[in-house]
């Protein structure tokens, strides 16, 4: 069988919005009675919403009444959403969407026959109920998730990690899986804002962040504990993983340089490391994690201590 993508370009300006009969009652006469009635459901139905995913599955499953398709995919790649309801088809039909200017993703529609023009223009006439929806939705995640990052360094921030400490910690006591943290701190730092001024410290401790980020592959699971401390939770990991993965981190950010400095600088990092016991609470794994820290400096720094 035959495989095509078509690929159009949905801008909701006034005028489209208009003309798609969003502004004034529609030419009746030109569509199916059952569109306007799908519209008026699907407006009703993704207003019930800020969740993307369950906008994107309200909105699949309303026009599949209509129109049979075997899946939907949205990405919108600013705000790192990727989400897929249903599977397969070989013909695909994608739509970018965008209102006055702004992107809001890219939708594909998938089955395995081909879209009659009919259906396009039925879809496309379907379209427009997603705008407000979809655009809210994605106000509302960004929102969201700007109240749990660190601006300056974009890892999590101490809400975002309370929560995510907590969450892990279940998941790992219920599951009786392994969880270790990492503290990490920068060495010496108060030396950086002293010779250079604290706008490159600022600089350098956001190269610092990036090098932790690039040698994770969850970057979710990096918090800024403090000033220039870091929080790293690694699920699914025993003591002598997270040992090796702070060793990692380590070396990695002795391996910096800084272009943003005038003349090179030796920067290190010092990680104390904890590995959750049996029953044991957040707080009494942070607090190991910590003191293993506080050796790792007694012991001249740029090295890593486990807890006892
Ligand atoms: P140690 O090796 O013992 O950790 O020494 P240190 O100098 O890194 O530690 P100390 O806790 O004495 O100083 C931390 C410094 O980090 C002091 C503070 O000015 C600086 N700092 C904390 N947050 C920021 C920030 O957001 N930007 C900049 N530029 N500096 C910061
Ligand atoms: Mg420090
Ligand atoms: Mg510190």
């Amino acid at each position: 069988m035959n495989s095509s993508t078509q690929t159009n370009a949905i801008d909701f300006d006034s005028a489209k919005l208009q003309r798609l009969g969003f502004g004034q009652l529609q030419n009746a006469a030109q569509r199916p009675v059952d569109v306007a009635q799908l519209r008026h459901q699907l407006g009703l139905q993704l207003q019930t919403s800020l969740e993307p995913e369950r906008i994107l599955t309200i909105f699949f499953r309303g026009i599949q009444r209509m129109i049979p398709l075997t899946a939907l995919s949205y990405e919108h790649r600013a705000s790192d959403l990727h989400l897929k309801v249903g599977e397969g088809g070989h013909h695909r039909v994608s739509y970018s969407l965008s209102n006055e200017g702004e992107h809001l993703g890219e939708l594909v529609f998938q089955r395995n026959q081909r879209f009659s023009e009919h259906e396009l223009s039925q879809l496309e006439s379907l379209l427009p109920c997603l705008l407000f929806p979809l655009r809210n939705a994605l106000l509302y995640r960004e929102a969201t998730q700007s109240a749990l990052r660190d601006p300056l360094t974009c890892t999590g921030n101490r809400i975002a990690m309370d929560q995510t400490l907590s969450r892990e910690i279940e998941v790992a006591h219920r599951h009786k899986h392994p969880l270790s943290l990492l503290m990490l701190d920068i060495d010496h730092f108060k030396r950086v804002n002293d010779d250079y001024g604290h706008s490159t410290g600022d600089e350098v401790l956001k190269a610092v962040a990036n090098s932790i980020k690039a040698q994770l592959r969850n970057i979710d699971m990096v918090f800024r504990f403090g000033g220039e401390e870091f929080l790293i939770v690694l699920s699914n990991t025993g003591r002598e993983a997270a040992a090796m993965i702070g060793e990692r981190l380590r070396l990695a950010a002795s391996h910096l340089t800084y272009p943003m400095l005038d003349h090179p600088i030796e920067l290190s990092v010092s990680l104390g490391c904890a590995t959750l016991l049996p029953a044991e609470s957040a707080e009494s794994v942070l607090r190991r994690a910590d003191s293993a820290l506080y050796v790792a400096k007694r012991q001249g720094r740029n090295r890593l201590a486990m807890a006892g």
